[in-house]
């Protein structure tokens, strides 16, 4: 903890990667230019776009071959994480991780993914994840979301949260999905 405090951070975000090697991106845009510190995204982005998440199986061992490479430069690692949205093939296989509207459509994000409800089974995934990642030598975690969309979600796992925490709902007039 104490380096983030007693540092100026001087952060490097590449925010894509379309089928560079990371560690050329880690030589060719961080060495000899000031940075001490990555919000490491470039490692688990798609090769086709710039969507990255993290699956230990798949990157796992990259991710610790990457770290071993920042610390002999010196440069400490924040893992970029997307928890707001879901690629298409993720949908197809979990259609229940995605927000739905009031009258059951599914909310997109950026007009290509979809948004994923924190109050949805997603939620395990995510935890395992960051398991996941604590069990490397990473120096932290950029979260990028979850994120709710702004008229609500009404998934069918948020309304049942709704009613456990608000009761049985008795008047059926007051009932979201009517
Ligand atoms: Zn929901």
């Amino acid at each position: 903890m104490d380096w983030r405090r007693n540092h100026l951070l001087v952060i490097s975000a590449v925010q894509c990667n379309y089928g560079e090697d990371s560690l050329e991106i880690l030589r060719k845009h961080m060495v000899g230019r000031h940075f001490n510190t990555e919000q490491l995204f470039h490692l688990t982005s798609r090769k086709t776009c710039s969507w990255a998440y993290f699956n230990e199986r798949e990157y796992g061992e990259a991710l610790d071959n990457y770290i071993r490479e920042s610390r002999k430069l010196g440069i400490r690692e924040i893992f970029y994480l997307n928890t707001h949205s879901i690629l298409p093939g993720t949908r197809e296989e979990h259609p229940n991780w995605v927000q739905l509207d009031r009258n059951g459509n599914e909310i997109r994000a950026y007009s290509v993914d979809y948004l994923v409800c924190v109050n949805s089974r997603w939620f395990d995934e995510y935890a395992q994840t960051i398991r996941d990642l604590c069990s490397h030598d990473i120096d932290g975690i950029f979260i990028d979301g979850p994120v709710m969309h702004q008229a609500g979600c009404f998934c069918s796992a948020c309304k049942d949260k709704f009613q456990e925490r608000s009761g049985a709902i008795r008047d059926e007039s007051l009932r979201c999905d009517r």
